[in-house]
């Protein structure tokens, strides 16, 4: 959500902030609804103050026994009576309205942002290592899952449809170690860990710029004010939702949860295998900060770099995209992605996102601090993936095969997985 005044000032920017998104929102029946919802507020308050006036009349009137002319009194006062209903019930109408547009409005685009539509718009700016040559035919994660014993697509797609799947064995330790390596990184890096509710209330995914935008791709508890949320950056950035901080320091968040997603933008895309699930594992970081431009630019290079170490511990070739305006969703005013090589895709696929969001969500959510002059101020948000699995286990298995089947363990991960160097065929 933008401050309304911001948004009178800049209405051009950000009707062209809708357009560049790809947002079906309109910023001049936003400001036309404001207006007549201050035009109902005012006249409103009007009527009440001479309705107030017209009962303090009829009381003196009766006081002096002057009953002729306080009936009629009474009479006019009911008609205006009548006329403030009218009034009050137009400006509830309209300040729902004015509510649910404000809701809508696409956050501003950073000028750094490349133009463009779709994700094939995204931007290289670095690259990490070349991918592999196998002078052996390659094989997917699906086919090493198999022959390794780590995944059961079969039997995930038996028991719960669609986009699901088992891990087992040495598959379900590496999805873990992979969490447990990020969280690491994360609190080496000074980050508080949390544990954190996904089931979330419908106020907190409004809170926090998810919905109404992305309402579709979640799941609802059925019968319940709950859902199940799509990432820990809802209940991280709520963490602090109503609240005044010290943010003198950034406030370093994060959190490994489990992620749900209903994928209903991408019916039929990516539908075997890991990269698209409905039910996933991330560790995220959540950065709160003073709103200051030149501080957001160098935690979102703090976040980001954050993710690089894990994937190079994990001695992966990836780049980094910066993502262009029509491929970054309402809330965003800058984002990077990491790309990490997939053999089987014959491409690089995202496995991070990071993401600054200025006072988008802080507005939203209420979260404030005090500034140098003591003003209260709403503050930025800044958010990135550490690990995302099981999609991170795609590259994982895929750039680390060898010929005879088996798979090489990277260093980093072995405290994780016992000491284990290689995993071999049955
Ligand atoms: P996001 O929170 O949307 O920025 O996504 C962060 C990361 O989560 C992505 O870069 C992916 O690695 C992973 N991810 C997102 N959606 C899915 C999904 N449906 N299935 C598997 N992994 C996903």
């Amino acid at each position: 959500m933008l401050d309304i005044a911001m948004i009178r000032q800049r209405r051009k920017e950000i009707g062209e902030a809708a357009v560049r998104k790809g947002l079906t929102f309109d910023v001049e029946e936003l400001l036309a609804v404001d207006e007549r919802r201050r035009r109902a507020l005012a006249e409103t308050e009007e009527l009440r103050a001479q309705r107030n006036r017209g009962s303090a009349a009829v009381e003196q009137l009766l006081r002096d026994g002057r009953r002729g002319e306080a009936d009629t009194e009474k009479r006019i006062n009911g008609e205006l009576a009548a006329k403030l209903k009218g009034k009050e019930a137009e400006l509830r109408e309209l300040e729902a309205e004015y509510k649910r547009l404000l809701l809508l409005v696409p956050n501003l685009i950073s000028p750094d942002t490349p133009e463009g539509t779709s994700d094939h718009d995204n931007v290289e700016v670095m690259k990490y290592l070349e991918p592999p040559v196998f002078d052996f035919e390659p094989r997917s994660h699906i086919e090493l899952g198999e022959t390794l014993d780590l995944i059961d697509l079969v039997r995930g797609v038996k028991i719960g449809g669609t986009r699901q799947y088992v891990l087992r064995n040495h598959g379900v330790l590496l999805h873990r170690a992979v969490q447990q390596l990020a969280a690491d990184i994360a609190q080496e890096q000074g980050f508080t860990l949390l544990d954190v509710p996904i089931m979330v209330r419908e106020e907190t995914l409004v809170a926090t710029g998810f919905f109404p935008d992305n309402r579709e791709g979640t799941y609802a508890i059925d019968g319940e004010d709950k859902w199940l949320a799509g990432t820990s950056e809802v209940p991280l950035v709520s963490y602090y939702s109503g609240e005044t901080l010290d943010l003198s320091e950034p406030e370093l968040l994060a959190a490994a949860s489990a992620c749900y997603r209903g994928e209903v933008g991408s019916a039929g895309r990516d539908v075997h295998g890991l990269y698209r699930v409905h039910a996933f594992a991330k560790v995220e970081q959540v950065v709160i900060c003073r709103a200051d431009l030149e501080l957001a630019e160098e935690l979102l290079q703090r976040i980001l770099m954050n993710a690089r170490t894990f994937v190079e511990k994990l001695e992966l070739p990836y780049r980094i995209v910066a993502v262009c305006a029509g491929d970054m969703s309402q809330k965003n005013y800058k984002q990077y992605d990491i790309e990490t090589w997939m053999p089987s895709r014959n491409s690089y696929g995202e496995t991070h996102s990071a993401s600054s969001i200025l006072d988008f969500q802080a507005r939203r959510a209420g979260i404030r601090y005090r500034d140098d002059d003591g003003r209260l101020q709403y503050a930025f948000t800044l958010n990135c993936t550490i690990a995302a699995s099981p999609r991170i286990l795609i590259p994982l298995l895929e750039n680390h095969q060898l010929e005879d089947g088996s798979v090489y363990i990277p260093e980093a991960l072995r405290p994780y997985m016992n000491g284990i160097k290689e995993l071999h065929c049955r």
